[in-house]
């Protein structure tokens, strides 16, 4: 049998986008379930909006989900040469034409047949026919190249996401597959210009022996031509899996105008990869009832069945759901690592790595994102404001006395839980309070918001210091 290859193909005009980091994970969970191989080709034919900042945020995206691949990056615009060959090789057996068509009589040729009320169409004049006089080479006009699409029956293919697909080759033109060579260069030197993505998508999945294609479902109606393309170069054929689109919330086409649709943006909002991974995961693939796994899950499980061929729908509530229990199970330095990112990214300088991991250990339970996490953490470095209205609902006149009597205790125990909940008990039983007026009291002051984590632990994260400072103002 034929090893497994599959391959994910961006292009570099923008971040990695979600749908895209998708379609990765199902072809990097496929190859790996089948002891295959993994590809990443940067498809970067459109040279305007290709750019190399696109390129180093998609392998940064790659990278931090941890989709590694065997080969590349490959880059179609270093691989042009081979483009021609492959276009004059179907020249020469017939099944591609230039073209010398200029913009200008193309308007007109769609012009005329939207006048005759037909749909527009390229009319195939410069296609080579059996008794068909071809017009006379035009002076000055790169021409194009044309793939001679069959006129007609039909394309089938048994799609792995959808099923069996069935397009005519009526509906479809003769596609361009090499744009015109740059102006300056000349018609005569055959010059040929950029591949477009049907052409080049077809040499390379050859090139590479990609056994597999999953992409978006967008693409659908470009598989005709691609499979044609495959058949007229009389080599085999991979096959294609099309996943449905991811909607947003609003049940709309997730897109950069709504909401944010890159990978990089949730590493900044404070998702884990695993996380990400994870949900992408269970966007449009199911294992039973399987809702937390890790990537070696996926991969033991990820045969290429349960794909869903309806739309998945972008629930953020629910990967805030998947990303609070890996934060919950994260190694607690591993966590304090990313805290002190998000906190240098706010110029807030930490030192001390085990009080920030310590930190993490008492917090995560309640964060569902690393910036909530921080969030929390922040007050053991900035000073706190809390809420006027916080002050007068905890901080009344009653327990000022008992406050008082907390820091004059604290100045003098060790410095740990313990002898901190020791402190607060002593001051309670001298002041005939209870913990419920106490404690509120001093989380406003030192924390800034009455609501924490047990009070004692919470204060044996701070510096002592810190903790006698922000009580004194009482
Ligand atoms: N460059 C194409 C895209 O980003 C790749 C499609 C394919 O996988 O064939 O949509």
């Amino acid at each position: 049998m034929t090893a497994v290859r599959t391959r994910i193909a961006p292009s570099p005009t923008g971040f990695l986008h979600l749908g895209t980091a998708r379609t990765a994970l199902f072809s990097w969970a496929y190859a790996r379930h089948h002891g295959g191989q993994f590809v990443l080709r940067i498809e970067d034919t459109d040279v305007a909006r290709s750019t190399q900042d696109s390129v180093d945020q998609i392998l940064a995206s790659m990278r931090w989900l941890g989709l590694d691949y065997d080969e590349g990056p490959v880059y179609q615009m270093q691989r042009l040469a081979r483009y021609h060959a492959v276009a004059e090789q179907l020249i020469a057996a017939g099944h591609a034409y230039r073209c010398y068509c200029t913009p200008d009589e193309l308007d007109a040729m769609r012009e005329a047949q939207r006048a005759r009320g037909e749909k527009t169409h390229y009319d195939r004049r410069w296609r080579p026919e059996p008794g068909k006089a071809l017009p006379a080479i035009p002076v000055g006009v790169n021409p194009v190249v044309r793939f001679c699409n069959p006129v007609d029956g039909d394309v089938t293919w048994d799609d792995l996401v959808k099923g069996p697909i069935t397009i005519g080759n009526r509906e479809i033109d003769d596609l361009i597959i090499l744009r015109p060579a740059a102006e300056g260069t000349s018609n005569d030197a055959g010059a040929l210009g950029v591949p477009t993505y049907n052409f080049a998508v077809v040499v390379d999945d050859w090139d590479m022996r990609i056994t597999h294609v999953f992409r978006g479902d967008e693409h659908v109606n470009n598989t005709p031509w691609q499979i044609n393309i495959f058949r007229a170069l009389g080599v085999p054929l991979p096959q294609f899996g099309h996943c449905p689109i991811i909607l947003g919330e609003d049940g709309l086409k997730l897109s950069k105008r709504r909401g944010a649709v890159s990978v990089t943006a949730y590493e900044e909002a404070g998702y884990l990869p695993e996380a990400m991974l994870n949900y992408l995961a269970r966007l449009g693939w199911s294992h039973g009832d399987e809702e937390l796994f890790s990537s070696e899950q996926m991969v033991a499980w990820f045969d290429g069945s349960h794909l869903s061929r309806s739309p998945a729908q972008w629930d953020p509530a629910k990967l805030a759901w998947v990303n609070a229990h890996y934060i919950k199970v994260a190694d607690d330095a591993r966590l304090a690592g990313l805290v002190a990112r998000q906190l240098a990214a706010r110029a807030v300088a930490t030192t001390d790595a085990d009080q920030l991991a310590r930190a993490c250990a008492l917090f995560k339970d309640r964060c569902n994102t690393v910036v909530e996490l921080t969030d929390w953490i922040e007050m053991l470095f900035v000073p706190v404001a809390p809420l006027p209205a916080d002050v007068q609902a905890h901080v009344g006149e009653a327990v000022k006395p008992a406050l008082r009597t907390l820091r004059d205790r604290l100045a003098a125990v060790d410095w740990d839980k313990a002898s901190i909940a020791q402190a607060m008990k002593e001051t309670l039983a001298a002041h005939a309070l209870k913990m419920p007026q106490l404690a509120p009291a001093v989380r406003v002051l030192v924390c800034g918001r009455p609501q924490t984590p047990s009070i004692d632990a919470v204060l044996a994260l701070f510096p002592r210091d810190t903790v006698l400072q922000r009580l004194q103002h009482v």
